[in-house]
């Protein structure tokens, strides 16, 4: 963001020029009801990066005001989620460190004659609201005395009502406008139990009062959120003013960021979850960043992916090809090379020794040296893909082998396919091919041309292995039900083989299979398998 220009840097820049600050202050505020998802990364990153800019800090704040949908996984999930984007929060606070302060600034708006308690049903509340063309009906209970509003408030509190008996409202203009500030819900009772303060409270802010609140407490300079905020930023300014706080943070809002054929929404991610149909919310299709991650995605990518989609005041809904392109170019730089025979073909090498393997060092990575080199292994017995074997060679362009044809084997020799092996249904089910000892890679050898190059593994050192593949998790239909948008079709799997030098591969190695697509290691503790590699993505786009 330092080389960036957007409309929130220019606001800070301007408060520090004017004096109006002299650090900027921002919070991350997640609600830990679920895991965050890729749209949250562009909030983190626009919080802390902006921060960095100006050399202030960001606080990480739990909004946890609301004590029926949070839960401790989600606040251990969402820290490990911004460390992992590479981001260390200047403070990590709570919503519900500043229950007591919050409730005795509704009190000051109490004793102002600016809010009251009213019996009305949420039903009824949200019936006398009117609409943009009606003004609402006050309550019945909006002129309740000071004495009163003090008294049923702390009752409230205490205990003495039923969950949804009663609610404190701000009294602000039932005529108004802006339907946020037709006299909005302050507190209502709710009698379960708190993550952080157990049972202690039996009434809980409305996230418009709290939020305010929060950000005042803390310092917080500029309060950024999502666009959705927007009409609620008079409520936000007025709880602030007429609370007295002694802080008064700005709130500016920003488009939030959208991706085709995934929804957002942690009430939909938890769906999913619930529903089964994905495995956890770190599930590789979901478009969390714990899924992300388990499937491949480096944080490297995500930062320059939400950087390279700015910061705009509209909502932005992107195609998934482009987050994947910032990944391959990310893992082009990085990922080591190897090789994996995803849909093994046996050969054989009817003239070369039985028994004898040759090993030949080659490099992880062509200009990354840093990335060190592994063995290959050559043998009578190889893998080859199937696809890239033809009885028929289909014509003169083709790059793979075909029966009497020529290619090399990466890094070792030419082959040529002699004969085919085929089961009762006529399946081929191995190639015999011969080897020239002459053909070794890097021996100078030019006399003739192979047909191409192909990879492969040596097939009494390969290591089964199991390889997942990725579709969109749902359909972009967004007037279908999330029932009938997901798809069934969203997991394959295959069983096949890597190179005997990964033996030692660990749980998010990234490699780039030659001519296969970027993998990442998946240690399956379900399944004990190691050598379990999860798609990251296609060595091409295969966006049209
Ligand atoms: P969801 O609808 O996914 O549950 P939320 O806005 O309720 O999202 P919060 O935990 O309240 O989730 O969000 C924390 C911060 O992240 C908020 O400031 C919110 O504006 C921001 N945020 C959430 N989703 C997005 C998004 N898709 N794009 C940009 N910012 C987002
Ligand atoms: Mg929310």
């Amino acid at each position: 963001m330092e080389n960036q220009s957007n409309f929130i840097k220019t606001i800070m820049e301007d408060d520090i020029k004017t004096g109006k600050h002299d650090e900027i202050i921002t919070r991350f505020p997640p609600e830990p009801n679920g895991f965050l998802h890729i749209g949250h990364a562009r909030a983190i990153v626009t919080n802390f990066e902006l921060a960095k800019v100006f050399g202030g800090k960001t606080n990480l704040r739990y909004d946890d005001t609301n004590p029926s949908k949070e839960d401790e996984v989600y606040v251990k999930g969402i820290i490990e989620d911004v460390r992992w984007l590479g981001y260390e929060p200047a403070g990590i606070y709570w919503a519900s460190d500043y229950f007591e302060e919050m409730y005795q600034r509704a009190i000051i708006l109490i004793k102002k004659g600016l809010a009251y308690v009213d019996d009305q049903s949420a039903e009824e509340i949200a019936k006398t609201r009117g609409d943009v063309v009606t003004p609402g009906i006050p309550s019945p209970y909006r002129n309740r005395t000071v004495d009163e509003n003090l008294e049923l408030f702390a009752q409230m509190r205490e205990g003495k009502f039923k969950e949804g008996e009663k609610v404190l409202r701000a009294k602000i203009d039932m005529a108004s406008p802006n339907m946020n500030m037709r006299d909005p819900v302050l507190y209502r009772i709710n009698f379960a139990s708190h993550h952080n303060t157990g049972d202690t409270w039996k009434v809980y802010p409305m996230y418009d009062f709290a939020h305010p609140i929060e950000d005042a407490i803390e310092g917080i300079t500029h309060s950024l959120c999502s666009l959705e905020f927007e009409d609620h930023r008079p409520l936000y300014d007025w709880v602030v003013r007429e609370t007295e706080m002694p802080h008064t943070p700005r709130q500016i809002e920003f488009g939030r960021l959208g991706i085709v054929n995934t929804v957002m929404s942690k009430r939909l991610l938890k769906y999913l979850v619930d529903s089964n149909y994905v495995d956890g919310w770190d599930d590789p299709r979901m478009p969390t960043l714990s899924g992300l991650r388990r499937k491949g995605y480096t944080k490297e990518a995500i930062r320059a992916f939400i950087l390279a989609t700015g910061l705009a005041k509209v909502n932005s809904e992107v195609e998934v090809d482009m987050l994947e392109s910032f990944v391959r170019d990310d893992l082009q730089a990085r990922a080591g090379r190897a090789f994996a025979v995803i849909n093994p073909l046996k050969v054989t090498i009817t003239n070369y020794p039985e028994g004898k393997i040759e090993y030949f060092d080659v490099p992880f990575h062509p200009e990354n040296t840093g990335l060190g080199s592994r063995k290959i292994a050559f043998s009578k017995h190889v893998y080859i893909e199937q696809e890239d074997f033809s009885e028929v060679k289909p014509d003169n362009k083709y790059k793979r082998l075909s029966l009497g044809g020529e290619v090399r084997l990466f890094h070792t020799y030419f082959i040529k396919a002699t004969d085919v092996v085929k089961d009762e249904n006529g399946k081929i089910v191995e190639v015999l091919a011969t080897y020239d000892e002459k053909t070794l890679s890097g021996s100078g050898f030019n006399e003739r041309k192979p047909d191409g190059t192909i990879h492969f593994v040596e097939a009494t050192t390969a290591i089964p292995a199991t390889f997942n593949f990725f579709g969109p998790l749902l359909d972009a239909d967004t007037n279908k039900t999330i029932d009938e948008r997901y798809n069934p079709n969203s997991l394959s799997q295959k069983q096949g083989f890597i190179e005997g030098g990964l033996k030692d591969v660990k749980t998010d190695e990234k490699f780039q299979f030659v001519r296969n697509g970027y993998f990442n290691c998946y240690a399956n503790k379900k399944t004990n398998n190691p050598y379990e590699f999860n798609e990251i993505v296609p060595l091409k786009s295969s966006y049209k």
